[in-house]
């Protein structure tokens, strides 16, 4: 049986102050439930202070590809390392869309987590106009196949997978529970072809506007493993709520 996990991502949200305040409300609440925030790389000194010794780990949201060199304003894996970091989310729709980030350098960005003993948080997910042409599976598969090619498949023994509908990231649209599992299914499948016990143990989370209203349907679906989870992350109440239907 796969253990669910859900993860939350500030995105470029938070202070000083906030973080003290989400953090002290999420560790009694979270208290031996697994669960994982990724914060803004300034923060992960807090996290760290903050959450060492409890079962909420922290990551990042983004990684340079390089190991270390004249890379202006780039954050190696080593860094995050630095700051007791277990994971690393990769590929994030936005960082696609917004910043051009391609499969190819995404793959590199997960082999750079992973040779420094990250896990990638891997995301993965096709935009509205690809769903409504038909193309979902073939989108995630090439996606996912940039980085099978790239790192193995059993590189995703150390790895978490995200599928993340970019119209519904952000938007207050979820994807139905059954699209959802659909899709899962399928990420499942195809790397079950491939390597049966890799599909198995793989933590498939879902993401887009997860909250804690629709939390319970979404994460009773058999090959939904846990979420990955935006704006309701920056809420402790909600993302207390979601991580307790995960563990459920
Ligand atoms: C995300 O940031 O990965 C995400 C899913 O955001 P939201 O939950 O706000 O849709």
């Amino acid at each position: 049986m796969r253990k669910k996990l859900v993860a939350g991502n500030w995105k470029m949200h938070g202070s000083l102050a906030e973080n003290a305040a989400l953090l002290a409300a999420l560790k009694p609440a979270l208290a031996g439930i697994d669960a994982v925030v990724c914060v803004p790389f300034p923060y992960l000194a807090q996290a760290q202070a903050e959450l060492a010794g409890s079962t909420i780990a922290w990551g990042a949201q983004n990684l340079s590809e390089q190991a270390k060199g004249a890379f202006t304003g780039e954050v190696s894996a080593a860094m995050l390392l630095d700051f007791g970091c277990t994971y690393v989310i990769v590929g994030h729709s936005e960082r696609r869309s917004l910043y051009g980030e391609s499969d190819a350098l995404v793959a590199s960005k997960y082999m750079a987590a992973q040779a420094a003993g990250l896990k990638p948080i891997l995301c993965v997910g096709e935009s509205l106009d690809e769903r409504e042409s038909g193309v979902t599976e073939a989108v995630v598969a090439r996606q996912l196949d940039a980085v099978i090619n790239a790192a193995g498949i059993a590189s995703l023994m150390n790895a978490v997978l995200a599928y993340e509908p970019v119209w519904a990231i952000g938007t207050g649209k979820t994807a139905s529970p059954e699209q959802a599992q659909a899709v899962h299914a399928f990420i499942r499948n195809k790397i079950a072809a491939l390597d049966p016990a890799v599909a198995d143990q793989l933590v498939i989370q879902y993401g887009g506007s997860v909250k804690a209203a629709n939390a319970s349907e979404l994460m009773a679906k058999p090959d939904i493993d846990g979420g990955l989870i935006g704006g309701a992350s920056l809420v402790a109440e909600e993302f207390v709520a979601i991580c307790r239907a995960a563990a459920k």
